[in-house]
């Protein structure tokens, strides 16, 4: 049955190119998932793509990997500049064409794209955080660097997740976006190095700087807080403690190297201090849903001298409530960082990453919990939400 729906799915999803007249601008008609309204579903409607521009490439995507942040993009805790948006900021696949300009791919190049761009040249790229590149000013703009769209759906332009707009089969995205990769990785795997991958396995690599022997616990296993559970195993940690109310999301941890689990912060910080002769952990990475002031306090609480708390979550843009053990950060030399796309380098980690993947270091297999055809997108995140999935994925390939 999936597999007859599927099929007709591709067939609907075909390039459609028509012939150019003279002076006429190509474009192609796709589809893609569009935001109208937050708290609305993301709708399937039909895309109408422009070439590529100026330093602008379009892409045939593999695959789409159903990220939480376009979840709070779709409530409206991560708002647009405005609607419509395509969502989707986690995919792989192929460059179909450049645009005039374009100088680190080309037509048939594999790439990730990547969800903040790196443009190289600004002052975070030249200082080694591609993370913050200046370009990243622009995620929730979503526009073109000329300040326009290529995409059009019902007549109108539509902005782009993070600059991206993975679900639909096809993109034009700017050329600071996309990372050339290996040709033999498959393709919806390397999606899921364009975000929660990178960020969850940075955020205990980069962010928290673990080190071999050290105790991490990580508070949160979906999508990100799995990767920070490996990332924190293959930089040599002894002790993973994965902290999640979810049992599935418990025993999914242990695939990606936990060595404890815990249903609450409260239980962990109950075992702690036998586990680690009184010295708690070294480092707590927060991976949850959506960051609280609360989990902030309880993530200080299972940290030790000079210990390191990494903020990785998202949270709500208004929220800037925290409660803290003050005396403790102090006397203790606590530090609270903030930490984006877990302070990598994405030109430079992707490609890495995917090298560790090869190797067998890198688990990706194991993260994609289940594949959804195009059309069943919200029952990916409703899956998400119901803590069904620990990463979701759309393939355009199947
Ligand atoms: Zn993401
Ligand atoms: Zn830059």
């Amino acid at each position: 049955m999936a597999e007859t729906a599927s099929l007709e799915h591709v067939a609907r999803l075909t390039l459609v190119q028509h012939d150019l007249l003279e002076g006429e601008e190509p474009n192609v008609k796709t589809q893609a998932a569009v935001l109208w309204e937050y708290g609305k579903d993301w709708q399937t409607e039909e895309l109408e793509l422009d070439d590529p521009k100026s330093g602008e490439v379009l892409v045939r995507l593999a695959a789409t990997g159903l990220c939480h942040s376009d979840e709070h993009v779709r409530i409206g805790d991560l708002p647009m500049e405005g609607l419509p948006t395509i969502g989707g900021h986690e995919g792989a696949g192929v460059v179909e064409r450049v645009g005039p300009d374009v100088t680190s791919v080309r037509e048939g190049d594999h790439v990730v794209l990547s969800f903040v761009p790196a443009c190289g040249r600004c002052l975070s790229c030249a200082n080694g955080h591609q993370n913050l590149c200046d370009e990243g000013a622009e995620l929730t703009v979503g526009l073109q660097r000329d300040g326009s769209s290529r995409h059009h759906v019902r007549g109108q332009d539509a902005r782009l997740m993070c600059l991206l707009g993975t679900f639909a089969p096809y993109t034009v995205v700017r050329e600071s976006s996309v990372v050339k990769i290996r040709d033999d990785v498959p393709l919806d795997k390397a999606a899921l190095v364009g975000c929660g991958v990178t960020t969850g396995w940075a955020t205990a690599v980069y962010g928290a700087g673990v080190s071999p022997g050290d105790t991490v616990a990580v508070l949160g296993i979906g999508g990100v807080g799995a990767n920070a559970v490996q990332g924190a195993r293959i930089a040599g940690a002894s002790r993973i403690l994965a902290i999640d109310p979810s049992e599935f999301n418990r025993e999914q941890a242990k695939v990606f190297g936990a060595t404890h689990t815990f249903a609450s912060a409260a239980e962990a910080l109950e075992a702690l201090p036998d586990l680690t002769w009184g010295r708690m952990a070294d480092s707590a990475l927060i991976t949850v849903g959506v960051a609280t002031g609360e989990v902030i306090g309880e993530a200080l609480s299972l940290v030790g001298k000079l210990g390191t708390v990494v903020l990785t979550s998202l949270s709500p843009v208004t929220d800037n409530q925290v409660v803290l053990p003050m005396f403790e950060v102090t006397a203790f030399q606590k530090r609270l960082v903030g930490c984006l796309f877990g302070d990598a380098n994405p030109r430079y980690d992707i490609p890495r990453l995917l090298d560790l993947y090869v190797g067998g270091d890198l688990l990706l297999d194991e993260l994609v919990t289940r594949t959804y055809p195009f059309e069943d997108i919200n029952q990916g995140y409703e899956d998400m939400r119901a803590h069904r999935n620990v990463r979701g994925m759309v393939r355009f390939d199947q």
